[in-house]
């Protein structure tokens, strides 16, 4: 028998002074995406940016970086009903306004829609990494938010194909990767469309943060 993670069990969390309300349709937001948030803010100098929160899960890191910044204009997504709608939640009890699209990966995105920054937390844990991961999140955390494909890497080679579409030009994409992608997402953003790649690490030096920017280039 094994017990469920406390914050299932207390249905809240602390994250980047929110209370983020989690049941078992969205993951638990980890501590150390904070710091994806930390890097975000210093990186977003434009006012009143517009700012995609992909895969958002309860929400966490689009209403930290509303909370943080009120002149920013949020748009948070998920394919999960249940994720839209308990980041609906936790937008209203932090008093947060914010926009929330429920919707496959870009596809959220309208007609000739542009962002100037996204922030993307995507399902990254590999299909074999998965069974080896401890019972108390195996157990009881969506799958779904969970495993990237075989390599760890399917929705960041999804999300890179369209995103130069509508990243405008100079915005940047901030996203969380496994401990062991950092090369592999490297390479699917190495083309002439994307430039000054950054890989950031975690409070246990493991590479976690990969940003990068849109390129002044059309193809
Ligand atoms: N960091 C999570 C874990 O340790 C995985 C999050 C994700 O796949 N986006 O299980």
């Amino acid at each position: 028998m094994y017990n469920p993670p406390p914050a299932y069990v207390t249905g809240s969390v602390e994250f980047y002074n929110l209370k983020i309300e989690v049941n078992s349709s969205t993951l638990i937001p980890r501590l150390e995406s904070e710091l994806l948030v930390e890097h975000a803010l210093k990186r977003i100098s434009k006012k009143e940016a517009i700012v995609l929160d992909l895969c958002c899960g309860s929400g966490a890191l689009g209403l930290a970086l509303k909370g943080a910044r009120r002149d920013l204009h949020l748009i948070l997504a998920d394919i999960s009903p249940d994720c839209v709608a308990m980041t609906k939640k936790n937008a209203k009890s932090n008093g947060l306004a914010v926009e929330v699209r429920e919707g496959n990966l870009l596809e959220v995105l309208k007609e000739g829609e542009e962002i100037d920054f996204m922030i993307c937390n995507p399902p990254y844990v590999t299909t074999s990494e998965y069974e080896t991961l401890d019972p108390s999140v195996r157990l009881f955390e969506p799958k779904l938010a969970l495993v990237g494909g075989d390599d760890g890497l399917f929705f960041y080679r999804e999300i890179e194909k369209r995103l130069s579409t509508v990243l405008r030009k100079g915005g940047k994409a901030f996203f969380e990767i496994g401990k062991d992608l950092g090369e592999g997402i490297k390479k699917i953003f190495n083309n002439p469309l994307w430039c000054d790649q950054e890989l950031l690490q975690d409070y246990a030096s493991l590479d976690r943060f990969f940003i990068v920017a849109r390129s002044e280039i059309t193809l």
